[in-house]
């Protein structure tokens, strides 16, 4: 079934997802040089992009058992 909708819902999670394995990337690429607050500040972003991307992900599925697409 085709619904616009759950095409934008998909690139919106895949854009996030994304967005957070490139920080996990930089995080780790990072961790042996970075000083605390700077690898406490990649650890935020870490976590803000994860918590973002479940967002997304549960908007998606939402969306789909309520429209049944
Ligand atoms: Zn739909």
């Amino acid at each position: 079934m085709d619904c616009e909708e759950k095409a934008r819902l998909v690139v919106d999670y895949e854009a996030k997802t994304a967005r957070f394995s490139r920080a996990v990337t930089v995080l780790q690429s990072k961790m042996a040089t970075s000083l605390k607050e700077e690898y406490d500040r990649l650890q935020r972003l870490v976590d803000e992009a994860r918590v973002e991307s479940e967002g997304a992900r549960l908007a998606l599925e939402s969306h789909i058992s309520e429209h049944g697409c």
